[in-house]
């Protein structure tokens, strides 16, 4: 899996076999140096099937900056993107807090 902080890039818009992005938008290290408003957290439990998904680093310190910078998020089991916020289908797994709030 690659990652970009270019949101124009083309490879945003490529889904492989498994349902994945080829990359995924993240915040520079500029960036995300700048603070973090929420734990770094990688892994996340998919309400609707129980299952849990575990990112990287560059990608947990993205939301950690930025709380709402995904809308969606991919869960390995289902293989696809789901939606994240308060009202989303994902929770944290280190402390039950919903992704994306
Ligand atoms: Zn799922």
């Amino acid at each position: 899996m690659g990652l970009t902080t270019d949101k124009n890039d083309p490879c945003l818009e490529v889904i492989k076999d498994d349902g994945q992005q080829a990359c995924y938008l993240i915040l520079s290290d500029e960036e995300r140096a700048k603070g973090f408003v929420r734990p770094v957290r990688y892994s996340y439990k998919h309400l609707k099937c129980g299952s849990v998904t575990r990112m990287g680093q560059a990608l947990s310190e993205t939301y950690s900056r930025n709380p709402k910078f995904y809308g969606a998020t991919f869960c390995c089991h289902c293989g696809g993107h789901y939606p994240v916020g308060e009202d989303g289908e994902f929770v944290w797994t280190e402390d039950g807090e919903r992704v994306g709030s």
